[in-house]
């Protein structure tokens, strides 16, 4: 065969194999994208649907159009350091009053999550497929009205993000904050949602970090 089409075969050859092997990653590629999409769980239908003025259980989920009324941004006090929370304006109010009132008690407190919309509580459940966190549109979040909320350092009985506080590398729930909201949230209309005590009732684990604010 001449020379120069043993080459053009070659060339051909190469071109063929590289095209397939291409064709391949492709495909496999656009699978993988495919899995990584975010599909929201449709809510489901033989949930019990409440208003979201109390709590959600877990046989309980929001109308399938509900957005929470007014949100409004928390201050930087009120708000973890280095992030933004946004609550329906009552629990906003509430909150801070809390949060203020603790600290004249020497106790800090600050908002690590606050309203989460549906696609934020997907990407919760995508980072930690295996946990108890509700689906969308069953989560407390959503409404407005819930915080998880976290304990600060202090210096001179106020919140200073620069000092250390060795026990907060402790459970929320071991920390005298805890004990503190125990005995005085009801009074800012804020309950602690999922305790040991309903938990059958609840069906999640205790979540001491976890408030909601009950309203009319
Ligand atoms: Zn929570």
């Amino acid at each position: 065969m001449n020379q120069k089409i043993k080459i053009i075969i070659g060339i051909l050859v190469i071109w063929a194999a590289t095209l397939s092997i291409l064709t391949v990653y492709l495909f496999v590629q656009a699978n993988q994208l495919d899995d990584r999409v975010v599909v929201l769980e449709p809510v489901k239908l033989d949930c019990e649907i409440v208003n979201g003025k109390k709590h959600i259980y877990k046989n309980q989920c929001l109308p399938e159009n509900y957005e929470p009324q007014v949100l409004t941004e928390l201050s930087k006090r009120a708000s973890w350091l280095g992030t933004y929370q946004y609550l329906d304006i009552r629990a906003k109010m509430s909150i801070e009053q809390l949060i203020v009132d603790a600290e004249k008690d020497g106790m800090c407190l600050a908002v690590v999550s606050s309203y989460r919309s549906k696609e934020e509580q997907q990407r919760l459940i995508d980072d930690a497929p295996l946990s108890h966190i509700a689906f969308p549109g069953q989560s407390e979040h959503h409404t407005g009205l819930a915080v998880d909320l976290g304990a600060c350092p202090m210096k001179d009985g106020k919140r200073d993000d620069s000092v250390e506080r060795l026990e907060l590398k402790n459970p929320f729930g071991e920390l005298l904050e805890y004990q503190w909201l125990k005995r005085n949230a009801e009074k800012y209309g804020f309950e602690e949602s999922y305790r040991e005590d309903n938990r059958s009732e609840t069906g999640y684990p205790p979540e001491p970090w976890h408030w909601k604010m009950i309203v009319r």
